[in-house]
């Protein structure tokens, strides 16, 4: 048989799972947190006058057009920006980087379920911090030896957003770290810690087009610091693949950042649909956190969270559940357009009172 041990050398992984993404038509899809609305209108440009000839050519590895206009957008100099395929590699390429210490990296015991993996496959050790009542981080917890602390803010799949001070607090008592803060919720209502880059030279913000960009399909997430912070992420970047992210992503997010009319109509609209559909499922007896995000997670009324999920599914509406500790009770719905919230009302009565 085999003789040969070569699995023993094998670095061995429980990889995460990304929600479902069913491959029919007619579903109604509040599973990922995608956005409902088309991305700005210039990307279609962009599609339309691609000249295909330039798939011959290697992309810029600095993605020089996406760093430029996203450090425009927020006011700071393209050496603070650092773009990547989705935050997703951002975040990995920056626990790569930033978390090289043997001391524990800490984050929430209910969180983003990608940064134990992340440390896992790194092997990087962590230690999780147990949320207090309502979801919330008491920052007291995060004064103590670490080598690193990454936060979502707001927290998926919660949607609690901390306030700016919390976030302070954990900046401050660490100098000795970098701190990551992922914002992908934090256009729909959170509070950016984006101005404090300026103060703390180990403080690192993740943002993505996913989610307020809707942009999920194009892969594009990016991270701001101090330039320190930024070229110590390059150097790890350019030893692995210098040429991450291509050319037509480039220029569709260039374009996508640069529209903020169209930004600020879609995202107001989703953070409407939200408030909208939080009164609603109030009416219907759920209880929910004051999501800042484009998602609500709510627990259902009479019957279990598993029960109203396998039921939704049934009638072609995802949501995400997680049958783990705690958040077992809850479902994690993403906030559509109008018309599909009152599909899901109209469905999530049906269940309930069935
Ligand atoms: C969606 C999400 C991401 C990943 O976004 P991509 O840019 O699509 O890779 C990262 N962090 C959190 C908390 C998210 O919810």
């Amino acid at each position: 048989m085999n003789k040969n041990n070569w699995e023993s050398c094998v670095r061995k992984v429980v990889p995460y799972v990304p929600g479902e993404q069913p491959q029919f038509s007619d579903v109604i899809k509040l599973n990922t947190n995608e956005n409902p609305y088309p991305p700005a209108p210039d990307v279609r440009k962009i599609l339309d006058d691609f000249d295909c000839g330039r798939m011959r050519l290697y992309p810029d590895p600095d993605s020089t057009v996406l760093t430029d206009a996203i450090a425009k957008r927020y006011g700071l100099k393209s050496s603070q920006i650092f773009a990547g395929v989705g935050s997703d590699d951002v975040l990995a390429v920056a626990f790569m980087t930033f978390f090289g210490s043997d001391r524990p990296i800490l984050f929430p015991d209910i969180t983003y379920s990608f940064y134990d993996v992340w440390a896992d496959v790194y092997r990087i050790p962590y230690r999780q911090i147990p949320l207090k009542s309502g979801f919330n981080i008491a920052p007291e917890d995060y004064v103590t030896e670490n080598g690193g602390i990454v936060i979502a803010n707001p927290n998926a799949p919660t949607g609690v957003a901390a306030p700016l001070e919390v976030i302070e607090n954990i900046v401050k008592v660490n100098p000795d770290s970098v701190v990551i803060i992922d914002e992908a919720y934090v256009d729909f209502g959170g509070e950016s810690c984006l101005p404090l880059i300026e103060r703390y030279e180990n403080l690192l913000v993740v943002q993505t087009f996913s989610k307020s960009r809707s942009m999920a399909g194009m892969r594009i997430g990016f991270a701001m610091g101090s330039e320190k912070l930024i070229k110590y992420m390059n150097d790890v970047k350019f030893s692995i693949n210098s040429y991450t992210m291509n050319t037509l992503t480039q220029l569709c997010g260039a374009a996508a950042v640069k529209d903020e009319k169209y930004f600020n109509e879609t995202v107001s609209k989703i953070i409407e649909t939200r408030e909208r559909s939080k009164k609603r499922l109030a009416e219907l007896g759920f209880t929910f956190t004051d999501s800042k995000a484009n998602f609500i997670f709510a627990s259902p009324p009479k019957k279990s969270a598993q029960y109203v999920f396998d039921e939704l599914k049934k009638r072609r509406i995802f949501v995400r559940y997680w049958n783990k500790p705690v958040i077992c009770e809850y479902l994690r719905i993403t906030v559509g357009t109008d018309e599909e919230m009152d599909k899901l009302f109209e469905a999530l009565e049906d269940i309930l009172n069935g």
